[in-house]
Order: C-alpha cells, then structure tokens, then sequence
C-alpha cells in the first residue's frame, strides 16, 4: 500500500497535494511552520519540523511512510538535505518535485551570485532604493549596507522588528506584470535582489526588470544532493504508480 509523504510549502505542492487527492492515494502533507496561515489541503496535514534527518527518519517508520515526495522550495535546502539522509537511511524512495530555474535572457541585467553575503558585496555602495525580494530569514546582512532604501515584501507581517529600517509590502502573490512594473516604478527602485526560484508566480518582477532596463542580483540555487527530480506533478503521481486524474 501506497502511503506518500509530501514535503510542501509551495504552491506546487499545493497543485500536487490536489492532483494525489483526486487519485485517492493516501498521503499527508508537511508544512515547515514558518507562515502564519497556510492554505488549506485537500489532505490531512501536519506542521513543524520533524527534528532534523533523524527525526524525518522516525516519522517514516512510524507513519508507515512507503514514498517521500520533496516539493519544498527549491531554496530549502536542509529540508531537502534531511530527506536525501532520512530516505537513504530508511530505505524509502524520495522523489523530488522542482521547478526549473530562470534562464537569463539576452534583454536581462542580471549580477548573478552564489549567495546572500555575495548579494550583498554586489550592491553598488552608493545609496539606491533596493527591492530585497527575498525572504526575511536572509535580510540580516543587508544590515551592512544600510545606506540603501530598502523595500521588502512578505507574506505575513513581520512580528519581530527588522534589522534595519525599510518599507514593508504584506502580500501573498502570485504578482503581475503590470503590478511589479507599477510597484517598482513608484518607489523609484534601482536594484533587485531575488533568489532564482523559478516558476511562474515570482517572475513578474523579473520580467518586470528587463522592461525597466535594472539590474538584477540574481542569487543561485543551493547545490543539493544527487536525486531523482521531476518538474510535473504529472510524472510524480506516475512514480507512485498511479494515473493521472485531470480535475478542475
Ligand atoms: P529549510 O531552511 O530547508 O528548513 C529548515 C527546517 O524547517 C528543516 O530542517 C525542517 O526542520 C523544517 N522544515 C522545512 N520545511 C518543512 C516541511 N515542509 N515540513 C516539515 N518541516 C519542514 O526551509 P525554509 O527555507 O525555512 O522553508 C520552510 C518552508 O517554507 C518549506 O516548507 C518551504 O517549502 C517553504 N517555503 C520556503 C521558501 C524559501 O524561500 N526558502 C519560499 C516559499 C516557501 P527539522 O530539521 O526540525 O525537520
């Protein structure tokens, strides 16, 4: 008997969990616990972390877990990391649901580096407004260069006080085009710093970007372990061995 656990948090797990539902294919969705008000499942849930790959390797054990399906974001990468440990450890296979990455067209000004600290190097030193869209557990070292205008934008309002001053958007997404261009326009933005997330949801203001002429410091992916990595929720509901259902 198929029991799947899914690995989510992103809206491809949300059209995943949807597609294994209509399957009728037993599984449980998994949310980190970082937002406040996570969309509703068609599957039951639980929240939390599950205490590193060991713990992961537990929870398999004990929830008679047969197939593990990653669909965290492609930057969550020690959720992605404990599932390699925790699927080898307990013999489990581990699929992982991942869209591609941007590719930087011939019209796109982008700085691309490998991480936060790079990003934050590539900033030009003298005083600009800078969109920061990326997530709030990776703004700390934006504190060093605080000349800069910073504006942010979460899901949920911030609760602890930031590490420096900014202007805050609260929205959920996905955004649009005409959206991001008139967003970026008003608050006069020079630069943007984003994380290389893929997908459609988040590149509007990439696209956004390339129409305005600015620059983009684009941070890479974290490497990851080798695994099998799928861009469909399609050939993840045939790895379990299961059609397709197309629903509404
Ligand atoms: P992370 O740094 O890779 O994970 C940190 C820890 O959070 C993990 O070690 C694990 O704790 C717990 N965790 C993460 N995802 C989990 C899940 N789906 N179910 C149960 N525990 C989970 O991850 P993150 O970047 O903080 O992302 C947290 C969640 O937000 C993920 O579900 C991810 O898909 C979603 N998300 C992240 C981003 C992003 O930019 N990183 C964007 C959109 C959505 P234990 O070690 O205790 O098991």
């Amino acid at each position: 008997m198929t029991r799947a656990l899914i690995l989510g948090g992103t809206s491809d797990a949300s059209v995943l969990a949807a597609a294994i539902a209509r399957a009728s294919i037993d599984a449980v969705y998994s949310y980190g616990g970082r937002t406040r008000a996570p969309a509703d499942q068609p599957l039951p849930t639980r929240i939390g972390g599950f205490g590193g790959a060991s713990g992961l390797a537990d929870y398999i054990r004990r929830e008679g877990i047969t197939h593990v399906i990653d669909a965290t974001h492609p930057f969550a990468a020690e959720m992605s990391r404990n599932a390699v440990e925790a699927c080898t450890e307990t013999g489990t296979p581990l699929i992982a649901l991942e869209r591609a990455p941007w590719i930087k067209a011939s019209a796109d000004n982008w700085i691309e580096v490998v991480n936060v600290d790079a990003a934050v190097a590539a900033l030009p030193d003298a005083p600009a407004n800078v969109f920061l869209a990326i997530g709030r557990q990776h703004i700390a070292p934006f504190a060093a260069k605080s000349q800069h205008s910073y504006t942010l934008r979460f899901v949920d309002p911030p609760e602890a006080p930031l590490p420096f001053a900014a202007d805050v958007i609260v929205s959920r997404g996905p955004f649009t085009l005409d959206g991001e261009l008139e967003m970026l326009r008003t608050r006069g933005i020079a630069w943007i710093v984003a994380r290389n997330s893929g997908g459609d949801g988040a590149r509007a203001k990439i696209d956004a970007a390339r129409l305005l002429g600015l620059p983009v410091i684009m941070i890479s992916r974290p490497e990851l372990p080798v695994r099998l990595r799928v861009e469909s929720v399609g050939e993840v509901v045939q790895w379990l061995g299961h059609r397709i259902c197309l629903g509404a």
